[in-house]
């Protein structure tokens, strides 16, 4: 043994070949944190002065190569300040750039994950072998940054411009034969055989068959691209990923623009250049809220498994209740993912519906060459519609998804209750119905618990898994379990009125109501609101969520919070329902639909609801564009601190989370308590008095008000 850290060690192997292999110590991924970054230097060092070394290979002990840098390290770099990043990069960088200089050539074996940092080290080597297991890619631009230990710098010169854009600016993960084909790596072969092939590269290399020098130098030099082909790749892939992008998001064209400068400089220069890129995105708002957002996603996946761990069993079996919109797009995800499903209605028309909705959702995954034929035949077996009960003694989870009906649900929980084992969970898909209210007629309550699921199934990541008064926390395993199985992200929430999601969103609609009553047009609303960054504004949203949906929930919520939610005016989503305009569905509410080319709902101005709005309109009062958003973004900021002090969400980052992947909350901005602590709790407050007179939703809870008189935020 040459060298034995905790990241990195060195074995000598015959004919004069060390081998160098990743094993971080306790954990079950390597990644290169700083302990990684220091081994890699003292390696490095004694490589360079040990005599009789032929050539390097490189390997991991690990099933994935290496993920990347080690991002929880990233909050304390970044707030150092720029000089601080770019130091933190230069270090590593100076490792790669020796691995790329040792007297004798490197390859490396790519077994499994190599990602961000992980694949710039791999560029580094002078031959890339990976198994058939293998992916690859650089995702910085999706954490706001770019790749800062060379990847804008050798990928392009390694594989081409375009493919260097492409990679980067999607950050997308890719698999080895689309490495290969993109001449990322050099070969692909059975995990089993990964280790000889590379050793033989290597040898090769040593014998000079392969002329990895040459390689070095291709790498090292300035871009080969005249002056104009660089003015065009360049200034269209600016101006076609920067549309692709997003305003909000401008690391992508950052990662570009670094490849510009320094396509006609050398290595060292280059790095530089990267290096000034990288620190410039590192210190944006949009970088801190895409990593928290990504180490919130750590936490959330750490929850999920540690419930799962509790439940008594692994869902083998699961079944669901109603074969609607929703029942449908449950049995599509459970037998997509492997498990099967019974899928029960009491028509056989709501079957055959369910069943024609995952046919064409299925059909579209076969089209995209995401599934075989055969595959999605199998998917299809593993749904069996049933008009009976028969075999739902031997489900270990059923989903009741039945019309959002009290006294139906009431009666279909019980019925189902005396047809299941005594074990089963049963799980209500309700979106508004209190969990402890279902469970009062139940037999066995424990066994009984929320599972709410965002439309549509297979596109919202979002299970809401509700946690009633009597819900036994095997209930609340099985059911995480059974999200986690089906791809789905749970957040183990307590029963409220509106649940988590719910709760928060119609303050936020009420905030809307109230701007309209108060002259502001409905358009001008959902254009801020979507440059502010949301998918669509709020009476697109009404439209898609359903105006009768919504006037439903609404009650619900007034009924449950009456000192915020109960309002004293004819709100525009009432008008438009005493209009029989119910939104998308019926290809009327705020905007008009028809069906675009795709075939997609496609939303046009509808002049006739100017006047029935106006007529619940009060004054018309000269609101700005800034007092708009805040109006509209108050109301739900309080309403989620109000959540969290209760103990509904057990963390401000569960709930940043529960709102990105819920709602659609812009992820550029974190989450709700990640936006408060980019304003400050003082400034939020601040703005909430302001606007005090529109009632308590606009009024900042004490605990608000305690964060700011003591400076403290939700996040560090
Ligand atoms: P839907 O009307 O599309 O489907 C309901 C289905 O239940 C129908 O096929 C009906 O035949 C069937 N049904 C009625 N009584 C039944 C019984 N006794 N046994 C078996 N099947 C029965 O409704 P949906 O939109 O799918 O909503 C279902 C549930 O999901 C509701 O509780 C709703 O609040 C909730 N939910 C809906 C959405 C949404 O956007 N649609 C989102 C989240 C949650």
């Amino acid at each position: 043994m040459m060298f034995q850290g905790k990241a990195l060690k060195v074995t000598l192997l015959p004919d004069g070949i060390a081998e160098l292999a990743f094993d971080l110590q306790g954990e079950s991924v390597n990644k290169f944190n700083l302990l990684a970054v220091a081994e890699l230097q003292q390696v490095l060092d004694l490589l360079e002065t040990s005599s009789g070394i032929r050539g390097l290979l490189i390997t991991s002990a690990k099933e994935v190569f290496i993920v990347g840098a080690d991002i929880t390290e990233f909050g304390a770099v970044f707030a150092a300040g720029p000089d601080q990043v770019i130091g933190h990069l230069a270090a590593n960088n100076r490792n790669f750039c020796r691995i790329e200089d040792l007297p004798f050539p490197t390859v490396v074996a790519i077994n499994g994950f190599a990602l961000g940092g992980g694949l710039e080290f791999c560029l580094s080597c002078d031959y890339r072998i990976a198994s058939t297991a293998a992916k690859v890619g650089l995702p910085e631009t999706k954490l706001g940054i770019i790749p800062g230990w060379g990847g804008t710098v050798r990928l392009p010169r390694i594989a081409g411009l375009d493919t260097a854009v492409e990679w980067i600016a999607a950050g997308k993960e890719n698999d080895a034969e689309s490495a290969l084909t993109a001449r990322v790596v050099d070969a692909v072969v059975e995990p089993a055989k990964l280790h000889d092939a590379a050793l033989h590269c290597l040898q090769q290399c040593i014998a000079g068959v392969f002329d990895y020098q040459a390689r070095r130098t291709q790498k090292k030099s300035p871009l080969q691209l005249n002056f104009i082909e660089s003015m065009m790749a360049f200034e269209t892939s600016k101006a076609f990923v920067g549309a692709q992008a997003g305003r909000n998001y401008p690391a992508p064209v950052t990662a570009i623009k670094s490849m510009q400068k320094a396509a006609d400089k050398g290595r060292d220069e280059a790095l530089q250049i990267e290096a000034e890129g990288f620190a410039k995105m590192a210190l944006t708002p949009v970088a801190q809220s895409l990593v928290g957002i990504f180490i919130n996603e750590q936490l959330l996946g750490k929850k999920a498994k540690g419930w799962e761990k509790k439940a008594d069993k692994k869902i083998g079996r699961a079944a669901v209740l109603g074969a609607g919109i929703m029942g449908g797009g449950i049995a599509y995800q459970s037998a997509l993912k492997g498990v099967p499903i019974k899928m029960k209605d009491i028509a056989q028309k709501g079957i055959d519906l369910g069943l024609s909705e995952a046919n064409k959702l299925l059909s579209k995954r076969v089209e995209r060459k995401k599934l075989t034929p055969a595959e999605m035949g199998d998917v299809l077996n593993r749904i069996e519609p049933a008009l009976t009960y028969d075999g739902f003694e031997q489900v270990d989870i059923v989903v009741e998804a039945v019309v959002e009906n009290p006294k139906v649900k009431k009666a279909v929980l019980a019925e189902a209750e005396t047809k299941v084992g005594a074990d089963t969970v049963i799980a209500s898909n309700t979106s508004t119905i209190s969990i402890s209210y279902l469970a009062e007629g139940l037999a066995r309550p424990e066994n009984f618990c929320g599972m709410h699921f965002f439309n549509p199934v297979h596109m919202m990541p979002l299970v809401e898994v509700i946690r009633g008064v009597k819900t036994s926390d095997n209930a609340i395993a099985r059911t995480v379990a059974y999200a986690n199985a089906m791809g789905k992200k749970p957040i183990v929430v307590k029963d409220c009125p509106g649940f988590l999601v719910n709760r928060v969103l119609f303050p936020y609609l009420a905030g809307f109501a109230m701007l309209v009553r108060d002259g502001v047009d409905f358009q001008r609303i959902d254009k801020l609101m979507e440059t502010w960054g949301w998918p669509m504004g709020p009476a697109y949203l009404l439209d898609v969520v359903g105006i009768d949906t919504a006037v439903h929930a609404e009650k619900v919520m007034a009924d449950g919070f009456p000192d915020r939610m109960q309002r004293n005016f004819t709100s525009c989503t009432d008008a438009l329902f005493a209009a029989g305009r119910l939104g998308q569905k019926t290809e009327k509410g705020f905007y008009n639909y028809a069906l675009d080319k795709k075939g997609k709902p496609a939303k046009v101005v509808a002049p006739e609801v100017a006047d029935i709005v106006k007529a619940g309109v009060q004054v018309t009062a000269d609101i700005s564009d800034e007092d708009i958003i805040a109006r509209m973004m108050i109301p739900m900021a309080t309403e989620l601190t109000r959540c969290l002090d209760e103990g509904i969400v057990e963390t401000a980052a569960e709930a940043d989370m529960a709102l990105v992947y819920g709602t659609g909350f812009p992820p550029f901005r974190g989450g709700v308590f990640r936006w408060i602590d980019s304003i400050g709790a003082a400034a939020f407050c601040d703005m909430a008095a302001k606007f005090s007179a529109l009632g308590s939703l606009y009024h900042a809870p004490d605990s608000l008000k305690a964060k700011a008189a003591n400076h403290q935020k939700f996040y560090g």
